[in-house]
């Protein structure tokens, strides 16, 4: 992987719930595929998240995830195309024995969802109604699969985790996470979730019915489709991501000669 030397900073300003909301970027100046964006993105998700733990804690609501819980990591948790890429980077940079290990933990949980029909149910996503969604998500659920990434009940990746992973903290107790109960379990708010528009970010197209792709599958996915992403700059990726997110063109600043 190349390393970017160039870098450019700038400042985007988003309005949520009618106050503005200041960001400033540094991304790469240079073009790079989009998994190359990842961190920019996740770091993004920490402040929005970091935003609503201030704002609970402010009403008395103490965020309760630690470290050695994992009760949230056996659902079925939604990665992005560009996500699947960067995770099979970091299982293939882990040392031995841990990367056969996390080989070994992905294929036992692709070997008993095959004996489900639920990624077939899955491919007719977009038709689906909500409480036939639902009914999925609690199967999956149910079959008690951990997350390939949960070692002694904490993530063996935390600094790589998905978006989806790093937007997911609440402030009930954890065996609310544990029975899924969506009713007793009450999230974080956050202003704005990357993990929606980062989905279609660089979409190949390849991605059919639901939007995302469930994290067990996403090594299974890089082997089918290895990465044909184009590569833009940062700047062009982060018009695309708050086009995405906002539904309206985002101007790119002319460069200086
Ligand atoms: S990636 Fe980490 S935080 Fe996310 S579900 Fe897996 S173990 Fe849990």
């Amino acid at each position: 992987m190349k390393e970017i030397t160039e870098w450019i900073t700038g400042n985007v300003t988003l309005t949520v719930n009618g106050q503005p909301l200041e960001l400033q970027m540094t991304v790469p100046a240079t073009p790079v595929k989009p998994q190359r964006m990842l961190p920019i993105f996740q770091r993004m998700t920490d402040s929005f998240v970091e935003m609503g733990a201030s704002a609970a804690q402010a009403r008395g609501q103490n965020v309760s995830c630690r470290a050695g819980c994992g009760a949230c990591c056996r659902q079925m948790v939604p990665v992005a195309e560009i996500e699947t890429h960067r995770l099979a980077e970091v299982v293939a940079a882990m040392p031995e024995p841990q990367r056969s290990e996390v080989y070994e933990r992905f294929d036992r949980a692709l070997a008993e969802l095959a004996e489900t029909d639920i990624f077939e149910r899955m491919s007719e996503w977009e038709g689906l109604k909500p409480d036939d969604r639902e009914r999925i998500v609690r199967e999956y659920f149910k079959l008690n699969i951990p997350c390939p990434f949960l070692e002694d009940e904490s993530c063996s990746i935390h600094q790589e985790r998905p978006v989806s992973c790093r937007e997911y903290l609440v402030t009930s107790p954890a065996e609310h996470c544990a029975e899924l109960s969506p009713e007793k379990i009450r999230r974080i708010e956050i202003p704005v979730k990357p993990s929606t528009p980062l989905r279609h970010l660089g979409q190949t197209n390849r991605v059919v019915g639901a939007d995302f792709i469930p994290l067990v599958l996403a090594l299974r996915w890089v082997e089918k489709n290895p990465d044909r992403f184009h590569e833009k700059s940062g700047e062009e990726w982060m018009a695309d991501f708050f086009r995405i997110l906002t539904n309206k063109t985002v101007p790119i600043p002319p460069k200086l000669p």
